[in-house]
């Protein structure tokens, strides 16, 4: 009885042990943020639609001198990450929503709520994707989150018309049936230029977007089934890559109508020849994977490879 006891608890410490020696083996020591100059990404979610592995759902951060002034996707729990990142709503100058999943998007009005506590006068700039099948375009999420009249949260309404001393967000919505990359975001102060790509993840409108500034380039692959040479023109040379490692190898049927599998997901980041490719939008169930997933990534892709966890962060330089 005894022994078996602990030939159960054994077993169940096996992938943990897997687990942290791929990370251990792969993922160098995360810089802290902010870093006091320069360009960083850091992690605020690096979970998926899954409420079973302690991460906040997607959601990143990017920094320039140590301000945090873009915000790529707002999954569930990454209100919170906000918060602990020390990241002020005040310096916020865009956010990026890739598409209207729970996982990319639920905390979006949470964030803004927040926000409204915060002096800030100055306008937003929020992008994200055109409307298709079932799902609202960027104008239709808005509406239907902050509307005045039928808004589930329409006491935040002058975020949409002004009438209150809210700043007011600039909504900029990507006609997804387009192939070519737009600028969605340029900044004059910082420098800071933000382009956007429609993506393919399966029915779902869906934007990867490229963050860059000075020297400095960080792309967001957001959830995608690789099939875009698009996307590899668009991250090409990146100094940082963040993809979404979901599937396993050989996955079929609508996971890989979704999403792209290790392979696929080293191939892009070898063509496209960043520097670091980092993946993300891990679930217990992929993290059981992981190790096999990863072996797979590294046979197609030779670059730095980082296993991204809440609150990390990654200078570019
Ligand atoms: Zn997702």
């Amino acid at each position: 009885m005894a022994t078996n006891k602990v030939r159960r608890a054994f077993a169940a410490l096996i992938p943990l042990i897997v687990t942290c020696a791929a990370t251990a083996a792969i993922a160098a020591t995360p810089a802290s943020c902010p870093p006091t100059a320069g360009v960083a990404l850091q992690i605020l979610g690096s979970g998926g639609p899954i409420a079973d592995d302690a991460r906040a759902s997607s959601g990143y951060l990017v920094w320039i001198d140590g301000i945090a002034v873009a915000m790529i996707d707002t999954g569930g729990g990454t209100f919170l990450r906000y918060g602990e990142s020390g990241a002020k709503f005040t310096d916020l100058d865009f956010v990026g929503l890739s598409h209207f999943h729970t996982d990319h998007s639920a905390d979006f009005p949470a964030l803004l709520k927040s926000g409204s506590f915060s002096a800030r006068e100055r306008g937003l700039t929020v992008a994200g994707p055109g409307a298709g099948g079932p799902f609202p375009g960027l104008e239709a999420f808005l509406q239907s989150m902050l509307g005045k009249q039928h808004g589930a949260y329409g006491y935040l309404s002058a975020y949409l018309d002004g009438s209150g001393n809210l700043p007011l967000i600039d909504s900029v919505e990507i006609d997804v049936d387009k192939s070519d990359a737009v600028t969605v975001y340029s900044g004059a102060e910082n420098k800071m230029q933000i382009d956007a790509l429609p993506v393919p993840h399966g029915i779902v409108p869906a934007l990867s977007f490229k963050v860059r500034a000075g020297d400095s380039s960080i792309v967001f692959a957001s959830d995608q089934n690789g099939g875009s040479h698009d996307f590899v023109e668009f991250a090409q040379g990146a100094d940082v890559l963040v993809m979404h490692m979901v599937v396993p190898e050989g996955v079929t049927g609508i996971g890989r109508r979704l999403h792209a599998p290790p392979s696929v997901i080293g191939d892009i980041a070898q063509e496209a020849g960043v520097d670091t490719l980092v993946l993300s939008h891990f679930m217990a169930r992929s993290l059981r994977d992981l190790d096999t997933n990863i072996k797979i990534v590294k046979q197609h892709f030779d670059g730095r490879i980082i296993l991204a966890n809440d609150l990390d962060c990654i200078a570019t330089n």
